[in-house]
């Protein structure tokens, strides 16, 4: 267990918030669900612990133009009773995170500052194109959810840099994740997949996939989704899509499961999450 003490700030402005994370040894703290256990192990030692919560331009849904901004500290629980289609993978993901006490806590930013190979809400990010707002003292920038990642529980973002948003582009179409677990719940992903389907007249004719727990990082398989472009999204795609979904991913034997035991649940997980996502693409109404 840690000995030493820290120094908690609880600013209510992002302006406050960047002066703050720019101290030492700052942490910013949103649900704590990672932060806390990882400090109880020893495994960080924040200074200063930065609670990002009672900023209010981190908090809550909003449309925005052609996207949906979602504030960083907007909690699990409060995203999983959105309605509407355009953020289903996402929701999806957001739902079956923990347990209700987790999901009232754990935070859409805190899932992704994490970067877990496992984050549930993390392959939806990624078929949905969504882009994170990241600020600090030094200005604003913007990073595709795509180019975040830089290893298991990497990412680009510099420790005195606060992410204050997600926004998603609303777009047509239909979206899914699914994982699988041992148990069902209380369980962290064995293997996650999303995809986001776009059918015109029957037709697809824009595809994203990606794959969860089954790689150093969540990331996106282009050439799964290139397959599907122009087909009906029929056995014989969903199969060539499988493939090139298999071919991409290089899990590990962990804890949590096998390698071989992960590739043998890859292809049905994706087959099961594609024609989710293919139904709700046919069912959509625009968001
Ligand atoms: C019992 C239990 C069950 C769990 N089950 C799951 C599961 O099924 N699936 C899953 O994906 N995860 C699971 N988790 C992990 C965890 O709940 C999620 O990763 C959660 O989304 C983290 O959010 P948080 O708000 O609690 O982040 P915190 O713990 O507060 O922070 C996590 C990290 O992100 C940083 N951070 C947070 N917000 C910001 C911000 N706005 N700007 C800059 N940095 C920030 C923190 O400094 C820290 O490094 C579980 C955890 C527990 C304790």
């Amino acid at each position: 267990m840690p000995t030493t003490g820290f120094t908690y700030l609880r600013p209510l402005t992002v302006a406050d918030l960047i002066r703050d994370l720019a101290e030492p040894g700052a942490f910013a703290l949103a649900g704590g669900t990672d932060l806390v256990p990882l400090r109880a192990a020893g495994a960080i030692t924040p200074a200063v612990l930065v609670d990002v919560k009672h900023v209010a331009e981190l908090r809550g849904v909003e449309t925005e133009g052609d996207a949906i901004r979602i504030g960083a500290a907007t909690t699990l629980a409060d995203l999983g009773e959105r309605d509407g289609r355009s953020l289903d993978a996402i929701l999806d993901g957001a739902k079956i995170v923990g347990a209700a006490q987790t999901r009232e806590r754990a935070t859409l930013g805190g899932n992704l500052c994490r970067s877990s190979p496992a984050g549930d809400t993390l392959c939806g990010l990624l078929v949905l194109d969504a882009v994170a707002e990241l600020q600090s003292l030094d200005g604003i920038r913007h990073v595709p959810v795509r180019d975040f990642f830089t290893g298991p529980s990497r990412n680009v973002k510099k420790p005195s840099e606060a992410l204050v948003s997600i926004r998603v582009p609303v777009r047509e179409g239909g979206s899914a994740y699914r994982r699988f677990t041992y148990r069902r719940s209380m369980d962290l992903a064995v293997v996650g997949v999303a995809a986001w389907l776009s059918i015109e007249d029957g037709v697809c004719v824009n595809a994203a996939i990606a794959i969860g727990a089954v790689a150093p990082t969540p990331r996106l398989v282009p050439a799964a989704a290139e397959t599907l472009v122009g087909t009906t999204c029929d056995d014989e795609a969903i199969a060539h899509a499988c493939e090139h979904v298999v071919a991409a991913s290089s899990p590990i034997d962990d804890v949590r499961g096998t390698r071989d035991h992960r590739l043998r649940v890859l292809r049905p997980l994706t087959r099961d999450t594609l024609l989710l996502a293919l139904t709700r693409a046919l069912g959509s109404s625009p968001p």
